[in-house]
């Protein structure tokens, strides 16, 4: 697959003025929730609901979607508001139901995008197509793996692609459910300039107060949408109730987001621009392990009481220094610069296990 212009054509017919939002409920519970949140969002920036039938879980015995009881419901949704739908197809089956009842965009699971075999199994049954089809990342933060899928569906002559960046799964619990890894993105975005690329910040949340200022920042990289989880009550919704929004809470995200500062004004501020973002970006994650390296020092610092052994061991101390010397070396990082920060790093963490 090469990047042309012609990946984007679907997003230029909507004609917007703004990005393009995707909204709607994680799961259809019930007719009426379906019904009233397409109504909530009819006159807002939406172009498209959306809404899970089959819903992926990560533990059985949670809810695991309606099913095709709800195509129905979606369909009386749009018949009602003129939105598009939207939901996940996870297998042919899907697919074939989701076809027969006008569903106008389907998107892919990460736990589908990990999985050749089932992407090629969607794609054969969608050959030839003119639904939107977007492919969100794999759980797992592998960028050919995600190419891989849009490929798949691109040579079964699905021309109507876009991506949606979800974030990853990591082990080890950030403030976020799902990591961003911008960088995966970007480096998407670098190949594929073309190809539409929407931002998923409920599953990257996992939380609804941290929607818009992922937008934000989504938006300062030049995404082209938004898929939000927006429901008519969040709070008991039937899955992903931390990180869904109200219909209310969602049109103020849409006009609390500001557009690129440097639209217009040539190349050198865009790249500046973008440059900055990742610089933000990184920013935020140097001083986040800083606190889970402080966090760290606080527990050695309660063992070291414990056991009642001195706070500085200089042996430790040189042997940190040396790595880290070694490692700035690698990276092109200046001695007396390495120096300086370690040693503002290690006196924190004397500080931090003081305290104690
Ligand atoms: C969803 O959009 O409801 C969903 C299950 O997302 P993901 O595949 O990103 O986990
Ligand atoms: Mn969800």
């Amino acid at each position: 697959m090469k990047n042309t212009t012609a990946l984007k054509f679907w997003l230029d017919d909507f004609a917007l003025d703004h990005p393009l939002f995707i909204a709607g409920p994680c799961s259809a519970e019930t007719e009426e929730q379906v019904l009233k949140i397409a109504h909530q969002l009819k006159d807002s920036k939406t172009s498209i609901m959306r809404a899970g039938l089959w819903k992926p879980r990560t533990r059985p015995g949670n809810f695991e979607g309606v099913g095709a009881l709800g195509l129905k419901w979606l369909q009386k949704a749009k018949a009602e508001t003129g939105l598009m739908i939207a939901t996940e197809v996870a297998n042919a089956n899907h697919v074939d139901l989701a076809l027969n009842h006008d569903i106008d965009v389907l998107w892919i699971g990460a736990r589908t995008t990990v999985s050749p075999f089932i992407v090629q199994e969607i794609a054969n049954a969608l050959k030839d197509t003119d639904r939107i089809v977007l492919i969100k990342n794999p759980v797992n933060p592998d960028l050919d793996l995600w190419l891989g899928a849009v490929e798949r569906f691109y040579s079964a002559n699905v021309k109507k692609l876009g991506v949606v960046h979800r974030g990853f799964s990591t082990y080890e619990k950030t403030k976020y459910r799902n990591n961003p890894e911008w960088q995966i993105p970007i480096d998407l975005q670098t190949r594929f300039p073309d190809l539409p690329l929407l931002l998923d910040p409920s599953h990257i949340s996992g939380n609804s107060n941290l929607i818009f200022e992922l937008c934000q920042t989504a938006l300062d990289l030049n995404y082209n949408g938004f898929m939000i989880e927006t429901h008519p009550d969040p709070k008991n919704a039937w899955s992903d109730a931390e990180q869904q929004v109200t219909a209310r809470q969602f049109i103020e995200i849409t006009k609390k987001l500001q557009p690129r500062k440097t639209k217009g004004e040539g190349e050198f501020q865009e790249i500046l621009e973008k440059l900055r973002t990742k610089i933000d970006i990184i920013d935020g994650q140097t001083v986040e392990l800083l606190g889970k390296r402080m966090k760290i020092a606080d527990e050695i610092g309660v063992l070291k009481k414990k056991n009642n052994v001195a706070i500085l061991q200089a042996e430790r101390w040189n042997q940190i220094l040396k790595r880290m010397l070694l490692e700035g070396k690698n990276q092109n990082l200046n001695e007396e610069f390495i120096l300086r920060v370690y040693r503002a790093i290690h006196q924190e963490s004397i500080n931090h296990q003081t305290k104690n």
